[in-house]
């Protein structure tokens, strides 16, 4: 795990809203215990760029008041949830380099959110409809016009404790019957038209096994959740504030400890999506590998990716927390990648495809020099790599123009160019085929400019290059974004949001890399000199190595 920042504090920023409210709540001397968030993920699919925001929110804020994190799975929906996404979940939290105080399951307290629906029977709060889902839909009304009581609304205490219980039995099939809160159908706001707190469920629940058949709804199960583990703010996003009423009305009847919900806008990002629902279709029709696809803008795809958990953090903290909704660039979140791998990152120098072949005619035959270059520049001192050196090597094939336009100044005819870490070059012919392609350059390379000997001679280029014997290739997974639409969020819901996939997001390529790129076993992801960042892929075999592009060097250079 990363080293960690407190989120916030150190960045000398103003506080957000949150912060706000807990400074307030503390210097009222309302939490001598210290405050206690949550991190409520349903356990339906991989974390994504929003639960990071979410979870540097919760764990963030509670570091930076010394108070702590719950990770609760809102697993109320069994026949969307599997332990596979309850592990992944984990997986993430970690990598992100937050560690939550109690594992936590909604799924726990199902006897107790039982009991209190009991009590809510006996004090004729609660009853057993038998209406169908259309029928209470039908019988809602609408935001201007009041509902129609359901006819089975007054059932006896007797009666409903009955059917609630047979209910919980097993005796009815799915959606025969669910059992409703009986608050008022021509209330206001339409979450208090007689919510739905159970209904009939037969699956089979990662946890629970086979228990139970009815199932709690969220409203009636997220505030007592955060209220038996007295959270002491539920911290959530925008669309749940229609909901919060409902969260504190149950609290308020069952008489139980007084959590509080406070509301923030989602994070979106542009040219992506962040809705489970869509990024499992991707998974599932095969538009992407799977969840962890580097194009995926999942936590596991952009570990992949070789996006660093310091970087997202820095990024969530960046970005602030707002109450309106927001439409982040992803190009930001490339540029905190970018300025985290750039301090860290090792260097090596790779060549794409197409590289072009120099011959330097006054090498000495069979002679082999090796250099030695720090891994990081900013560590001089620090771990170093050997380069070997011959007379035949390659360069990238932008770094020769036979016309050159202005003010080039790579390697072209007559012209000189150093060679990162070596000697210059100078380009004396151009060898072509039949066909007129370049075969090779002949070239010579001047002894008196190595590094080290004598006065440093200074040419406008300096390129890289490997050396043709020693290169290993590599495979390199170029990505773009995986959408071509910005805004994804303003595709009209008639449209298919698949037609805007990227038919460009993966090129993949190959290239030619200097040897001790091969060794190394980091797992941060390396800077490729002039060209951009990469991590090795897992994919990877002994035969072939693979490396994902992470980044674009900020002067983007393509292969
Ligand atoms: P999705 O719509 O992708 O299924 P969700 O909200 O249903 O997301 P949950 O597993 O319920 O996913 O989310 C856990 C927590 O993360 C919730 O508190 C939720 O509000 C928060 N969260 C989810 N998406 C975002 C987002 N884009 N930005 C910020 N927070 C988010
Ligand atoms: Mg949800």
């Amino acid at each position: 795990m990363e080293e960690m920042n407190a989120t916030g504090a150190e960045s000398g920023r103003k506080l957000n809203f949150l912060e706000e409210i807990i400074e307030k709540d503390l210097a009222e001397g309302k939490f001598p215990d210290g405050i206690l968030t949550r991190f409520p993920p349903e356990p339906n699919g991989y974390l994504h760029l929003g639960h990071a925001k979410s979870l540097c929110i919760n764990f963030g804020l509670a570091q930076k008041y010394g108070g702590k994190t719950n990770l609760r799975y809102d697993d109320t929906n069994p026949t969307k949830e599997d332990v596979e996404y309850v592990d992944a979940i984990k997986e993430d939290i970690k990598w992100l380099g937050f560690q939550w105080e109690k594992e936590c399951y909604a799924s726990d307290y199902f006897d107790q959110l039982y009991a209190w629906a009991e009590q809510l029977i006996e004090r004729g709060m609660a009853y057993v409809d038998d209406q169908t889902l259309e029928e209470m839909r039908l019988n809602r009304g609408t935001v201007e016009t009041p509902g129609k009581d359901s006819p089975w609304r007054n059932r006896s205490v007797e009666e409903n404790l009955r059917l609630f219980r047979e209910m919980k039995a097993g005796k009815y099939a799915d959606g025969e019957k669910v059992l409703r809160a009986k608050i008022d159908m021509a209330h206001p706001n339409m979450m208090f038209r007689d919510p739905i707190l159970y209904r009939i469920k037969h699956a089979h629940h990662h946890r629970t096994g086979d228990k139970w058949c009815i199932y709690p709804m969220y409203d009636y199960t997220h505030g007592q959740c955060d209220s038996i583990e007295q959270i002491t703010h539920s911290i959530c996003t925008l669309e749940f504030d229609v909901h919060r009423p409902l969260y504190d009305w149950f609290i308020e009847t069952l008489g139980i400890y007084p959590s509080h919900q406070y509301e923030f806008a989602r994070l979106n990002l542009t040219y992506t999506l962040m809705s489970k629902r869509k990024l499992l279709e991707l998974v599932e029709k095969g538009y992407v590998s799977g969840w962890d696809d580097p194009r995926m803008p999942t936590l596991c795809g952009v570990r992949r990716r070789g996006y660093t958990a310091k970087a997202l953090r820095t990024f969530c903290d960046e970005i602030g927390v707002s109450k309106r909704d927001q439409l982040m660039e992803i190009a930001r979140l490339d540029n905190c990648v970018r300025a985290d791998l750039n301090e860290r990152s090792r260097r090596y120098m790779v060549v794409g495809e197409g590289a072009v072949k120099v011959v330097l005619t006054n090498w000495e035959p069979g002679k082999v020099e090796w250099f030695e270059a720090p891994l990081n520049p900013a560590e001089p001192e620090g771990p170093s790599r050997k380069i070997p050196f011959t007379g035949t090597l390659y360069i990238d094939k932008d770094d020769f123009m036979e016309v050159p336009v202005p003010k080039y100044h790579r390697l072209k005819p007559e012209g000189e160019v150093r060679l990162k870490y070596t000697y210059i070059i100078k380009c004396d012919e151009v060898v072509k085929d039949a066909e007129g392609n370049i075969v090779e350059l002949r070239c010579t390379y001047d002894p008196t400019s190595k590094p080290g000997a004598g006065e440093w001679r200074k040419v406008k280029g300096t390129i890289h290059w490997v050396i043709a014997e020693y290169g290993k290739s590599v495979e390199l997974r170029l990505y773009d974004t995986l959408f071509t639409e910005a805004d994804m969020s303003a595709i009209p819901e008639d449209k298919d949001y698949k037609d805007f996939l990227n038919p460009q997001s993966l090129i993949v390529t190959q290239g030619l890399a200097e040897p001790a790129l091969l060794e190394d076993d980091g797992d941060l992801a390396v800077q490729f000199e002039r060209v951009g960042y990469f991590i090795k892929d897992a994919d990877s075999t002994p035969e072939k190595a693979v490396f994902n592009k992470t980044v674009a060097l900020k002067d983007s250079f393509k292969f």
